[in-house]
């Protein structure tokens, strides 16, 4: 163990070390984490053994103590210093997240990081109030939001420090400590703003313990973990959900989605076309509130996709730290060889590709051309699963009742968009999706008072929002005789 919670100069450099307990923990083993824009490695991540996450918990548990007694005041002091320790180092976390996860340096990574930072700032300055249920002359009833304890953040590789610092900042706001198990994938950012926040915070408040999938399972199943916080994968979410009940953790599933668009036979559909095209192929396709499924109407179909398909030939597909570049790769080999499959059904079932379609297998990195399948069948692989890259199927339809049905047909629930001039009709076919979120004439806006979460196999529980930071608590009624 190093005592010296130092952050390197030049942070995109190696050596990575875990942070247990405010200090830096070297490992015996360590895994490669790759470039996706160039298939090559770009640096050894600690592999943690189960002692070590076994170290971390314990630590957690043990600043438990203090941390949850301080004010509430103490902790936001903590979290604004812990944001500005971030805010100096953001050039150099953004450009370490776009070598690990592939995104666009301007576009994608320097807002993640700036988003993470400001997301800490906002939450700190939220308190989940004492609430007064009932108050007579005689006696008060009131309801409580008391820490839970060591809370268990897992988290994927698509957007890897919003999706980490959104857990963050309401469990330590509201009082816990928690242990981060970055994706494997994608784990150097992690590492590093856990190494920062060890400069910052009490020790054992914030640690990170990077290594193979097999940590989440000892989390999970950890009798010391009070809550589990998940964003992946549904599959792996039920893993999670089953491994929780041995010792009644609480938990917070985030997973997949397979979200439908609708275009109104009344929109303005050209001026759209920017907004329906990266909330598709932002990120490469790569977040799960993404329009993965394009419903327009059969009026304008033809024209849009004529539209869609140029807008698209304009952007480029590269390297994110190239300037020049507007999509990225996908993030890592399992993904690529999984979207893959979309491409190779789509080419066997003989839909009809209007752009892309075919990926060129001498090019070195995990590059998936932008691709654009133009009405496949409602019962295709690319329409009922979550493709999760850059890959987006135009749908026709020529009824709403019919879209909202279509749209509605799906063990998934996460978000939804409606497009049209007339705003009220358009709010009032979003009313009837069934999703947790769902947006008229904009997507992809999220806030800290903005309660975000999956309905149907999306999801379970709530981020964000009073509602989402009440998550991390447990509720207690207290009644007095006055
Ligand atoms: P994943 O489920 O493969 O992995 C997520 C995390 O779970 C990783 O850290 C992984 O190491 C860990 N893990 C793997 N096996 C585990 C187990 N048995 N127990 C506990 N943890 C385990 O997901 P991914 O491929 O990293 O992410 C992509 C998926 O995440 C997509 O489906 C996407 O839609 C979803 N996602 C959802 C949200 C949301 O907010 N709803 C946000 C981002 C991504």
């Amino acid at each position: 163990m190093s005592a010296v919670p130092e952050v390197t100069k030049s942070i995109f450099e190696g050596p990575y070390y875990l942070t247990i307990d405010g200090r830096l923990v070297e490992t015996q083993d360590s895994f490669d984490v790759v470039n996706p824009a160039t298939g090559e490695v770009l640096a050894k991540a600690p592999a943690a053994v189960p002692d070590q996450l076994e170290a971390a918990i314990a630590a957690a548990r043990k600043a438990f103590k203090s941390w949850s007694t301080l004010k509430y005041e103490a902790r936001q002091q903590y979290l604004y210093a812990y944001a500005d320790a971030l805010e100096a180092h953001r050039d150099e976390l953004a450009r370490l997240l776009t070598l690990e996860q592939g995104k666009p340096l301007k576009s994608m990574a320097e807002p993640e990081v700036d988003l993470s930072i400001s997301w800490i700032r906002q939450t700190a300055a939220r308190r989940v109030p004492v609430e007064i249920i009932e108050e007579t002359a005689d006696h008060i009833v009131e309801l409580h939001h008391t820490p839970l304890g060591v809370v268990g953040a897992i988290t994927p590789w698509n957007f890897p420090v919003l999706l980490a610092l959104r857990k963050v900042a309401p469990a330590l706001i509201t009082g816990n400590t928690m242990v981060i198990k970055p994706s494997p994938f994608t784990p150097l950012t992690t590492l590093r703003f856990g190494q920062i926040a060890q400069s910052v915070l009490p020790p054992g408040v914030l640690s990170i313990v990077s290594g193979g999938n097999e940590l989440g399972p000892q989390m999970t199943n950890h009798p010391d973990i009070a809550k589990i916080s998940f964003t992946g994968s549904t599959e792996t979410g039920k893993h999670v959900l089953r491994s929780a009940a041995g010792t009644m953790k609480r938990v917070t599933l985030e997973l997949g989605g397979n979200d439908a668009a609708i275009v109104m036979p009344d929109a303005d559909y050209k001026s759209i076309i920017p907004q329906l095209y990266w909330g598709a192929i932002g990120n490469s396709g790569q977040w799960c509130d993404g329009i993965k499924r394009l419903y327009v109407h059969s009026s304008f179909h033809k024209d849009f996709v004529e539209a869609f398909v140029d807008y698209a030939k304009q952007q480029k597909l590269g390297d994110g730290l190239d300037p020049s570049v507007t999509v990225g790769p996908v993030q890592n080999k399992m993904q690529f060889d999984k979207v893959k499959t979309f491409l190779d059904d789509i080419k066997a079932s003989g839909h009809k590709v209007v752009l892309g379609g075919q990926v060129d297998e001498n090019r070195p990195g995990y590059f998936i051309p932008v691709t654009v399948v133009d009405n496949p069948p409602e019962d295709s692989k690319i329409v009922q699963e979550e493709q999760f890259g850059p890959i987006v199927p135009i749908l026709v339809y020529d009824d709403v009742d019919e879209a909202i049905e279509r749209a509605n047909d799906s063990p998934f629930g996460l978000g939804g968009s409606v497009w049209g001039r007339d705003t009220k009709a358009a709010a009032a076919v979003a009313n009837r999706l069934e999703t947790g979120t769902v947006w008229v004439n904009e997507i992809h806006i999220h806030g800290v008072d903005m309660p975000f979460g999956g309905h149907k196999q999306s999801g379970m529980g709530t981020e964000h929002g009073n509602e989402g930071r009440q998550l991390f608590t447990n509720p207690k009624t207290v009644m007095i005789k006055k």
